[in-house]
């Protein structure tokens, strides 16, 4: 089977919709078909500097939500990224390989560290994508199901591996991203030409799967629209409502055509509101349940992970010795 490897930050207790919806749905249709690697991207938490207990209850909670949402552990591999040091060692050659003006043209670089400002940011924001693309290297991963929003660390990833096959010969798989046209971006209530993102300022903008369905209800609720009141499909005039209509859509499966016709005529806002509210609801509940399950024993979801662990180093080993003696390390034996 091909094989596909994705992953997601630590950086939040709960995913947001945009990562249910953008990553995760996609993930659990693609297991069928795919030798499939999910991993929790602890190494890449640690460049906002989390508190240590908070990281690692935001990792098991990470994982919890990836087998709540669907992912069989039977069927594929779920571990954590820094249990496997191979990611961290590819890394490093990887860096060595990476242009200063390339990785500056990173625009997630740009805007993540423009919020932050000097002093909040450190060079493992900088160097994110180059680690990330050590992560899909290393499993030979043909596919990597993402959202939108990491389309160009993709290509950072897939200049990498040109390049260094260039170099040394086939070394690499190059990855081609998997971004489903539909499903590709969820944005924020609150400032709908910006995705959602667990890192955004305004939270409220963030609908959170593990929020109590009361709060997420209230956001949906005072989502940003516009002032005409009537619901058309124009993304770029009326972000909003395109933004609730594409959420009503991966819910329900209804095409926006045939929404837009339903919510059609004046002050039909609240209406398609009310439909998003439920809608939600009918998935977060049971999605909760579920991580509460896994939550309630640590030990196992370790277990699990362990077990993932070893099996991902099974693949990244090899991998790693075949660039390290490429480059020219001296091996062990
Ligand atoms: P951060 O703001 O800390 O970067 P994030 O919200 O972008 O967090 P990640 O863990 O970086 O979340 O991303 C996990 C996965 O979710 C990736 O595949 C990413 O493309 C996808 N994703 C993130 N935000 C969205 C969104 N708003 N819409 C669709 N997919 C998204
Ligand atoms: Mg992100």
């Amino acid at each position: 089977r091909p094989r596909i490897l994705s992953g997601m930050q630590p950086t939040h207790d709960s995913l947001h919709l945009g990562n249910y919806l953008g990553a995760q749905v996609n993930w659990v249709k693609m297991q069928e078909e795919f030798d499939a690697l999910f991993c929790v991207v602890d190494l890449h938490a640690l460049t906002v500097v989390p508190d240590p207990e908070q990281l690692r209850i935001r990792t098991r909670l990470t994982a919890a939500q990836y087998f709540a949402g669907g992912i069989d552990p039977e069927r594929s591999t779920v571990f954590v990224q820094s249990q496997v040091p191979e990611h961290a060692q590819l890394a490093w050659v990887l860096n060595c390989f990476t242009g200063f003006g390339e990785a500056s043209r990173m625009t997630q670089f740009k805007d993540k560290s423009g919020k932050r400002g000097a002093e909040g940011t450190n060079v493992g924001l900088f160097t994110y994508p180059i680690l990330m693309a050590a992560d899909i290297l290393l499993y030979d991963a043909q596919k990597v199901p993402v959202g939108e929003d990491q389309r160009q660390h993709l290509e950072l990833t897939r200049d990498l591996a040109q390049r260094m096959n260039a170099r040394y010969g086939d070394l690499f798989v190059v990855p081609e991203p998997h971004i489903p046209a539909d499903s590709a971006k969820i944005m924020s209530l609150q400032e709908p030409t910006a995705k959602m993102s667990k890192s955004a300022d305004d939270q409220r903008g963030n609908l959170m799967m593990l929020d109590e369905p009361k709060a997420n209800s209230k956001k949906i609720k005072s989502a940003v629209t516009d002032l005409d009141n009537a619901v058309r499909w124009d993304p770029e005039n009326k972000p909003g409502i395109a933004n609730l209509l594409r959420i009503h859509h991966a819910f329900s499966g209804e095409s926006i055509d045939a929404l837009v016709e339903r919510y059609a005529g004046e002050n039909k806002y609240g209406a398609l509101k009310t439909d998003v509210v439920d809608l939600f609801r009918s998935v977060q509940e049971p999605f909760k349940d579920k991580v509460d399950t896994y939550m309630a024993d640590p030990a196992q979801l370790d277990e699990i992970l362990a077990r993932g662990a070893q099996r991902a180093r099974e693949i990244a080993a090899p991998t790693l010795s075949r660039v390290y003696d490429a480059v020219g390390f001296i091996q062990t034996r």
